[in-house]
């Protein structure tokens, strides 16, 4: 197939990023890394684009945005392809889980910005009374970085580069070097459509050129450790940081779920893209009672997956993206069986599908709370399947975890669902479905504990890429205020008055509100 490569334009001596199809092992082209002064420059055009962007109305930056969208939709066979190929999952995959929700972000984003960025009063009580007001306007942050992973190449970097255009910012993108032929991709349909010159740039390599950089805003995306280093570096300026990290979703099926359905989830959930997805389902807690019945049903389901190259229609599962994170499930899946644990199915790579990075789906039960497959993020194509006795139970391990991304409750009672949804620790609860919900662009995204800091889309993930601003008016022009010099008695009853104002019972009330007439007499007189 044809090679890809592409140029940064300070070259420097930096060895070539090599890009390799994860299937076949081929290479499949390369980018030349970003030197360090290649990044100053980006982000100091980035600060001018910035301004000039800053003052284009919100409406208007939408528009841009929906030639984007456009662009998008008529290159989405395109991007999909390459998507595949890099990163391995499968291109229908691609496209609903990359590109489809890149398109309907941008569709909302553009057209709800106005009014999720428009500005609001805030309501300040009394002080109305001294002809005052304010309101909450949004400004944006200035320049940010964008860190993203390679386990959604696409959708996360274009999703955050819509978010940080539609706020106001210019963005910096550091795409993974697993998956930098996709990041120059990102930059070329953004790049398409006649948007102002700088706004969205791509920069190649380590990261570290980026952090070394003052930027305004960093959204993180990727694992525990870095996220750790990101803050760190991130405080030298005191930069504020979004950090999207990892997950270890827990599965709760009740006795009264559809076990067809929840079945044929848990195994989407764990297994496509290969497991490698930050909210895969990573442990199954399943009623005792309905445990054979569905375990059963998974193994049927699994065992019936396809898998191979991504590019081929009839595969389900493609190869894992990256060398490393192979490496880690099978010896993940080692140490569970070497700990006692039942491998039902797979276990084992998987070389009658090609040359590259294939693992077996596998499922597994007898695995302990607190080994390591069921406390560290896998991510990778396992579904550890354990039992439980009562509800209260479910709740309590699923919340045994370092995680909090999402989690999602089975059952035919969907008050009950949603009840034990309210007890779990997470960012997001799904009732009856699992992990699909960073699709939906108006809900957000993240959550506690490692899963790290901040949200992403919907309003709270917009709102991430402002700053608010305050805007006090004071319409009492001819007047200095009650509280500035000189004090005077009056003065110090005014405020005593007025505190007793707020004292429950009305008699009190009465008294506070007769006291500060009296004194605001006094006050006034003192200041003229
Ligand atoms: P990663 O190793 O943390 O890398 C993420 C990004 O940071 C990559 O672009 C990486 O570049 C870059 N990076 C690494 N070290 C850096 C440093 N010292 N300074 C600046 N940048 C640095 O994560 P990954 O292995 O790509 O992705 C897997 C992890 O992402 C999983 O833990 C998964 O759960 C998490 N994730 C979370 C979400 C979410 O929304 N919460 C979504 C997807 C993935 P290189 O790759 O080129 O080294
Ligand atoms: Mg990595």
């Amino acid at each position: 197939m044809a090679q890809f490569v592409l140029q940064h334009a300070d070259e420097g001596a930096a060895a070539l990023i090599e890009s390799y199809d994860p299937a076949t092992l081929e290479k499949i082209g390369t980018v030349r890394p970003s030197s360090a002064s290649d990044v100053a420059q980006a982000v100091d055009r980035a600060r001018g684009a910035q301004a000039r962007w800053a003052a284009v109305p919100v409406v208007e930056r939408g528009k841009y945005l929906l030639r984007v969208r456009d662009h998008l939709i008529d290159n989405m066979d395109r991007v999909a392809t390459l998507i595949s190929r890099e990163n391995g999952k499968p291109k229908q995959e691609a496209l609903y889980a990359d590109v489809f929700p890149v398109i309907y972000l941008i569709d909302y984003f553009a057209k709800n910005a106005p009014r999720l960025l428009a500005d609001s009063t805030i309501d300040i009580r009394i002080w109305r009374f001294l002809r005052r007001s304010s309101l909450l306007n949004r400004a944006p942050r200035g320049v940010v970085g964008i860190i993203s992973p390679w386990n959604f190449p696409f959708t996360i970097p274009a999703g955050e580069i819509c978010m940080a255009l539609m706020a106001g910012n210019a963005a910096v993108l550091k795409p993974a070097r697993a998956t930098a032929l996709v990041g120059e991709l990102v930059g070329e349909i953004y790049n398409s459509v006649g948007l102002p010159e700088h706004l969205v740039q791509v920069v190649q390599g380590s990261g570290s050129a980026l952090m070394a950089q003052k930027l305004d805003f960093i959204a993180f995306t990727g694992s525990v450790d870095v996220g750790k280093q990101i803050m760190q570096q991130a405080a030298r300026n005191l930069t504020p940081v979004m950090l999207e990290l990892g997950g270890k979703d827990p599965m709760i099926i009740c006795e009264d779920a559809n076990l067809e359905v929840a079945a044929a989830a848990a195994m989407w959930g764990a297994f496509s893209n290969a497991g490698q997805m930050c909210s895969s389902v990573e442990r199954v807690y399943v009623h005792h009672k309905v445990a054979d019945t569905f375990t059963r049903l998974v193994l049927d389901k699994t065992r019936k997956l396809r898998q191979g190259h991504g590019l081929d229609p009839n595969v389900d599962i493609g190869a894992m993206c990256t060398q490393e994170q192979y490496a880690y499930v099978i010896a993940q899946v080692d140490r569970a069986r070497a700990q006692g644990a039942t491998i039902l199915t797979g276990g084992e790579t998987n070389p009658a599908a090609g040359p590259g990075y294939f693992y077996k789906p596998t499922v597994m039960t007898h695995v302990g709370q607190d080994w390591e497959c069921m406390q560290d993020e896998t991510f990778g194509p396992t579904l550890p399947i354990v039992t439980y006795r009562d509800d209260a139970e479910a709740v309590r391990l699923a919340n045994d975890s370092k995680y909090g991304l999402c989690a999602s409750v089975w059952t035919r009672n969907i008050r009950k669902g949603e009840a034990m949804a309210r007890q779990i620790v997470s960012g997001s609860v799904l009732v009856n479905d699992v992990a699909f919900t960073h699709s939906l662009a108006e809900t957000p995204w993240g959550g506690p504990k490692d899963t790290g800091i901040g949200r992403t889309h919907g309003r709270e993930g917009l709102l991430e890429f402002t700053e608010s601003r305050h805007i006090h008016i004071n319409r009492n022009t001819g007047m200095k205020n009650l509280w500035s010099f000189p004090y005077t008695p009056a003065g110090l009853q005014l405020f005593k008055s007025t505190g007793l104002m707020f004292r429950s019972g009305i008699r009190h009330k009465a008294r506070g509100a007769r006291g500060a007439l009296g004194a605001l007499r006094g006050t006034i007189k003192s200041q003229f």
